[in-house]
């Protein structure tokens, strides 16, 4: 397994993969890995069969987060992650620097920086202007911008023939979808299941957060979707807010927990819908203390 910081080099190495005719898997990461993401890296191996290349991003992108957001914080563990990617079978980890990323970004601090602050050098930014605005679009202004952003950055870095995104983050799956069709990309996205704790929390980097009682809270987010599928299969069709209203009780039993949203929507085009049924996506945002989780489900 080879580890690739410089774009230079990485666009190079896809290059010469391209003209010797493999297929190149992408799989977009922010690190700390978890076997959630280890589950994209299998997807991805699957898709490009055994002369292709599997690479791993692992990139924390200043541009998706907030100013009052984790940014700084977030879990880093490199050596852990190319361990873990080595084990996975991961041909090439590439971890780009925020300077090569973003000109002159991350050189002073470890700030995301600010629209106000944003240097001279960098102003191109991609915007999906739709599927954008709804539940972590709402709640978290220029989060999509960062991620469409640096996902079509990505794309140009490593030319993948197809990139593997995860369920668990069900809206930036559906945008980057969108935008690779709006944008002509020539990569197939394949969006694979969340993967799980045993008892329904869904894996996250941000699980680290939960320390303890805040991780037995956390089970409130598996809880509403449970109870929202059971109220489906009994009743078959329910209107969409009473059950926004159930789904607020629930999380409001747990003394730690606070409901950003919750959303009951058509899985491709993200709209709302008035009645809940079989099909109908749930999607719903909430804090455990100071940590946000989101998670989502097919009902
Ligand atoms: P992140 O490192 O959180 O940006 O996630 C990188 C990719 O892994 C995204 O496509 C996520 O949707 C996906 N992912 C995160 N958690 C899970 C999970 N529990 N199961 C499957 N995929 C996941």
């Amino acid at each position: 397994m080879q580890r690739v910081a410089s774009i230079a080099a990485m666009q190079r190495l896809a290059r010469q993969w391209q003209r010797a005719g493999r297929r190149i898997g992408l799989v977009p990461t922010m690190g700390c890995l978890h076997a959630g993401h280890l589950s994209l890296v299998k997807r991805a191996r699957q898709a490009t069969g055994k002369d292709g290349v599997v690479v791993v991003s692992i990139y924390v992108n200043p541009t998706q987060f907030g100013p009052n957001e984790d940014f700084s914080k977030y879990p880093r563990d490199l050596k852990r992650d190319l361990k873990l990617c080595r084990d996975a079978g991961v041909d090439v980890v590439f971890t780009p620097r925020d300077q090569e990323m973003y000109p002159r970004w991350g050189e002073a601090t470890d700030e995301p920086a600010r629209e106000d602050a944003h240097p001279a050098s960098f102003s191109t930014y991609v915007v999906e202007e739709k599927l954008s605005r709804t539940m972590e679009g709402a709640s978290r202004p220029d989060h999509f911008r960062g991620v469409t952003t640096v996902v079509a950055k990505l794309f140009h870095l490593v030319l993948p023939d197809v990139a593997v995104f995860g369920a668990k983050d069900w809206q930036q799956a559906t945008i980057i979808r969108r935008m690779v069709a709006d944008l002509n990309f020539p990569v197939r996205i394949l969006v694979a299941p969340t993967l799980r704790e045993r008892d329904g929390l869904a894996m996250s980097s941000r699980n680290k957060y939960l320390t303890g009682g805040l991780r037995a809270q956390a089970t409130v987010l598996w809880c509403s979707i449970q109870v929202a599928r059971a109220t489906i299969k009994k009743l078959k069709i329910f209107p969409a807010a009473k059950m926004k209203a159930a789904v607020k009780k629930l999380v409001e039993c747990e003394p730690d927990a606070r409901l950003d949203y919750v959303e009951f929507f058509d899985p491709d085009t993200l709209l709302p819908v008035s009645k809940v049924k079989r099909g109908t996506h749930l999607a719903l945002a909430l804090f455990i203390g100071k940590t946000r989780l989101i998670d989502n489900a097919r009902l």
